[in-house]
């Protein structure tokens, strides 16, 4: 099973789509954490895809594309996958679908996060990422429990380049400039699904993957 995840940074769609990985079994994709992989460990890719994450861009489609079709290669993903962040144009969806062909697989769901994008700047604004291992809290929903120092490792928290506040707007207006064609192509292929979601994130995220759950073991 492929299920992509649609809606805006700071949706939530990357907490959501992490719970579903993990309750059905599927590997989790995100291609912005395997962008940051690579920039952390400075490899050419990293370092191509660095100028346009630092500006809030959309890093080109050929180079996306070649990196997605190396993960969907590997042994984990045998089950499907969770695709977080990846289709973002209208050229990734097709040749996404095109890869699956090749594996005999289709896209089962694309779910689409909906969230009004004052509160989603709201949102980003009180992110701060663990240097070391690419956790995320909420300084206000999520804290850690000892401020600026990661629960799970120990590592410093951040505010990520792409974080503040006005490359999050330019993220959000990437996002929208590619939305409308991501959610017919969706549409017309008969597997959008629709989630709005409502105030609290953390409860937010947890709801909506439920709730897709849910609708996935009826179907
Ligand atoms: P967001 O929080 O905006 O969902 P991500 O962590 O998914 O951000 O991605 C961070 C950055 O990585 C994006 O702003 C973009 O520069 C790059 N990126 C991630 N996925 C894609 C993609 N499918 N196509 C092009 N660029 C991408
Ligand atoms: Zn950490």
């Amino acid at each position: 099973m492929f299920i992509v995840l649609l809606g805006a940074p700071g949706s939530g769609k990357g907490t959501a789509g992490k719970i579903i990985a993990e309750d059905l079994k599927l590997a989790h994709i995100s291609t912005g954490d395997l962008f940051r992989e690579n920039l952390k460990n400075e490899t050419e890719l990293g370092k191509e895809a660095k100028e346009y994450m630092d500006k809030g861009e959309l890093v080109p489609d050929k180079v996306t594309i070649k990196m997605l079709k190396d993960r969907l290669n590997s042994d984990d993903v045998e089950n499907g996958a969770v695709l977080d962040g990846f289709p973002r144009t209208g050229v990734q969806a097709v040749s996404l679908d095109k890869m699956l062909g090749e594996m005999n697989a289709k896209v089962d769901m694309a779910l689409n996060i909906d969230v009004p994008f004052e509160e989603i700047v709201e949102r980003i604004a009180n992110r701060r990422s663990c240097k070391n291992c690419g956790e995320i809290y909420n300084v206000v929903f999520n804290p850690p429990k000892q401020e600026g120092i990661c629960d799970k490792c120990g590592g410093e928290l951040y505010q990520r380049e792409d974080q503040k506040p006005e490359v999050v707007e330019n993220r959000l207006k990437v996002y929208s400039e590619t939305a409308e064609e991501l959610i017919n192509h969706y549409k017309n292929a008969g597997v959008l699904y629709d989630a709005k979601a409502g105030d609290a994130v953390g409860k937010t995220s947890y709801d909506v993957a439920k709730e897709v759950e849910e609708y996935i073991k009826n179907k």
